[in-house]
């Protein structure tokens, strides 16, 4: 109850085994179990990321990070308290596949493609013993694993993951502002657990996503129908967390109400999908066993059975003949009584005859003394009061029996009775596993076509010739958030053949890293098999995402920010395929002007050369010098983000547009931002000193030389000095006596027009 509806709680063990790295994970309360190795452990090291697991479990060896560098990040990111660390031998390979045998009661592990992952195998074993051994209880509903390829999926490592703001919001940690709020309209929590696996895993495969995004087209069009589903699947509860608990044997009767009326619900639901095309909508399930079991549940449990189990009101009257009686008798106390005395009073003809109870000596039948001699010779004798005997007799003896017992044997046979429904109910369980799939996968597309028509997103066409072509594109968070402001949609198109490395140049709040973005999240969301934000999307299929936000930009690094950036860009460089999308936020940001134009262009030509083919980069930077790459790079193109001057102000028009630009704006970005007047004309007077030359800075000559440290001193002396002092200089050099009269004149015009050139205070 404590956990989060719509997210998956998952223990991770994870093990390096001669250069292979083993993952595996699982969810006890959802009865997830899958694992994964390779040969790349980095890649493994990102799994862990990505599965953002609650536990993690490691071998010994990675306590100390110096022997065993191939934990070191892993021990470094994941806190204390959540990483356990467990005896070597426990990640055996033997040991550990035994064990799994034994678990999911099979031979081999080949059914599920897993029996030669030596490594994998070694960390689901230890991660099964650990489970086995902290639980104490059943876990018979972990019937099988899944065996995973991180290679079957779209990578979008963790920080590009974090970047795009998946799940989480950069700044606040949170859900708010990230794509998965917005795509997330499933009605039932195993929906939701699901659409945010689809988040993580994309799909990489053309025919999966198109069959993906066909059944979402269907659930659109169909709107009548996706209304009913909807609402059907609003009376469907979490199979997938309720069969778990039936199976650990900590389900109480309410759980199988909820069962039960999620069973009833099924055949229904099933019957609204029929007239859909897509196999996706075909349960793969016999709902026929799980309406029997909802019958059984039907038959034998209260509606309004209470959570705890010990103390009855649990089981229907009609349905066990002990308990029926057990229940007359311990609620019926009074009408037996009543009974009993009538009984007795016609059998004795004493008619002043009572039947009661006092706490000493329990029940009794009370005869006055006058009677006396009509009392038959079966009537044991226990008290004598003034004017009366009380009597008890066997049958008297029986009731009281049954009667002090009755309440402790109701509740331990109700118990009994729960049990054994449960157990039949526990029997179906990988039935009902099965159902809570389809529930889920159903509830995501479903919520895809929801969400696909109340944003107004278009079906994505996936081609494998590496085309991007994405028209009228928005931000599909952005333009949520916009309060007021219409998103100003953008075209952008991107191959291999002469649009593959795009500089995307404007100024400050432009809306640079809002298109780059958009473009990532696109993809993504294509390949999740969602519509996208755009009236048109054609999208290549992609093997990884990468994006790198300059150290600037990104507001939630530290200190040293640069080398981070470094060495993530130095990860991209070095996990680039040919089918990669690459977004580069102002790399280079995070240094000195000449190393960071020297970095982001280097970066820039290597993206372009990569294996000679090259690879699909949305290059973002405020260096306009870039620009020239172009001019030498032959599928390099540029774009950049149009903004209007007006009185010396700019007004952003957000419109992407081919060709580059060679101003930056900076300075009026700052007057926008309420920087004092007089810092805002200093600044734009050492611009108008950098810009006439004074200050050679960034044109890619001078990148060239710009080796570090060796520039040009007087580069930075120039800076500060007034441009007044170039008048001066001139003023000095000049020798009067040999002056005509015209040169005089054309110096006092050269020197005027100098001065007015300057910029007035
Ligand atoms: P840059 O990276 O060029 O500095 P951003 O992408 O951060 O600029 O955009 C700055 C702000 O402009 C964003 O926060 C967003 O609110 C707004 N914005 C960006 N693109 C658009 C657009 N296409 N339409 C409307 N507003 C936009
Ligand atoms: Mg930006």
């Amino acid at each position: 109850q404590y956990l989060d509806r719509k997210s998956n709680n998952f223990i991770l063990s994870l093990v390096v085994r001669k250069k292979t790295a083993g993952v595996s994970y699982l969810d006890l309360s959802t009865g997830t179990f899958r694992i994964s190795e390779s040969k790349d452990p980095g890649s493994v090291i990102d799994e862990a990321y990505r599965v953002a697991p609650s536990e993690i479990l490691l071998p010994e060896a990675a306590r100390n990070p110096a022997d065993a560098p191939a934990y070191a990040p892993l021990v470094e990111a994941f806190s204390e308290k959540t990483i356990t660390f467990i005896e070597e031998d426990a990640f055996a390979y033997t040991p550990c596949r035994d064990r799994l045998l034994e678990q999911f009661q099979t031979l081999s592990l080949e059914g599920f493609g897993c029996e030669h992952m030596k490594a994998g195998v070694g960390a689901a074993g230890a991660l099964l013993k650990y489970v086995q051994e902290t639980q104490k209880r059943h876990i018979s509903h972990f019937t099988g694993i899944e065996t995973y390829r991180l290679d079957n999926y779209l990578w979008i490592d963790n920080l590009s993951r974090r970047n795009l703001e998946l799940e989480t919001n950069l700044r606040s940690g949170t859900r708010k502002g990230t794509l998965l709020t917005v795509l997330d309209a499933t009605v039932t929590a195993m929906g939701g657990r699901c659409l945010s696996h689809w988040m993580r895993y994309p799909l990489n495969r053309a025919d999966l996503i198109t069959q993906r995004l066909a059944a979402v087209e269907e659930a659109l069009h169909n709107r009548d129908i996706r209304g009913d589903v909807r609402k059907s699947l609003g009376s469907v509860y979490d199979l997938e967390r309720l069969g778990s608990k039936i199976a650990m044997g900590h389900a109480n009767a309410r759980d199988l109400l909820s069962l039960k009326q999620s069973f009833f619900e099924l055949p229904g639901l099933i019957g609204l999908l029929r007239p859909l095309d897509s196999e996706l909508f075909r349960a793969d399930f016999a709902p026929d066993v799980l309406s029997g079991l909802a019958d059984l549940i039907q038959a034998a449990i209260r509606d309004d059975a209470p959570a705890v189990l010990n103390e009855g009101g649990i089981i229907k009257t009609g349905y066990d003949e002990t308990l029926d009686e057990l229940i007359r008798i311990s609620t019926d106390g009074k009408g037996w009584i009543a009974g009993m005395e009538a009984e007795e009073r016609s059998a004795t003809g004493i008619g002043s005859l009572k039947v009661g109870f006092n706490k000493v000596f329990g029940y009794y039948i009370e005869v006055p003394k006058t009677h006396s001699a009509s009392v038959p010779p079966h009537y044991v004798r226990k008290q004598t009061l003034v004017n009366a005997e009380r009597y008890i007799t066997d049958k008297l003896k029986q009731y009281e029996d049954r009667i002090l017992h009755a309440e402790e044997r109701r509740s331990a046979l109700e118990f009994e009775l729960f049990d054994e429904i449960r157990r039949k109910v526990m029997r179906h369980h990988s039935e009902i596993q099965r159902a809570a799939r389809f529930v889920a996968t159903l509830d995501c597309l479903f919520a895809l076509a929801e969400v696909a028509e109340r944003n107004h997103y278009r079906r994505p066409e996936i081609n494998t010739d590496g085309v991007l072509h994405i028209e009228e594109g928005r931000h599909p968070v952005v333009e949520k958030v916009l309060a007021g402001e219409r998103f100003v949609p953008n075209t952008i198109r991107m191959d291999d053949t002469d649009s593959q490395v795009l500089i995307i140049t404007g100024p400050n709040m432009a809306g640079k890293s809002t298109v780059l973005r958009q473009v990532a999240l696109t993809v993504l969301m294509a390949h999740m098999g969602s519509f996208v934000p755009a009236e048109k999307a054609v999208i290549p299929l992609t093997d990884r995402i990468f994006t790198r936000v300059g150290a600037l930009d990104n507001l939630s690094q530290g200190q040293s920010t640069f080398l981070v950036e470094m060495e993530e860009t130095a990860n991209i460089l070095n996990n680039a395929t040919e089918r990669s999308l690459i977004i580069m936020d102002e790399i280079g940001r995070g240094t000195s002007t000449f190393d960071g134009l020297s970095i982001a262009w280097a970066v820039a030509e290597y993206l372009h050369d990569l294996r000679g083919r090259g690879v699909k980069t949305l290059f973002a930077t405020h260096y306009h010098e870039l620009t020239e790459l172009a001019n030498v790079k032959e599928r390099v193109k540029n774009y950049h983000i149009s903004v209007k001057e007006w009185n010396d102000q700019i007004i952003f028009l957000r419109k992407l547009a081919e060709g580059g630009t060679n101003r930056s704006y900076g300075i009026q970005v700052a007057r926008l931002a309420g920087i004092p007047e007089p810092v805002v004309s200093r600044a734009k007077r050492i611009l108008y000193d950098i810009e006439n030359g004074h200050v050679n800075i960034a044109t890619p000559a001078a990148v060239k030389c710009g080796k570090g440290g060796k520039r040009k001193r007087n580069d930075q002396l120039d800076l500060f000095q007034p441009p007044e002092k170039k008048i001066l200089d001139d003023l000095r050099r000049v020798d009067i006596s040999k002056m005509t009269p015209l040169d005089a004149m054309n110096l006092l015009n050269m020197l005027h027009e100098k001065a007015r050139a300057i910029p007035a205070d």
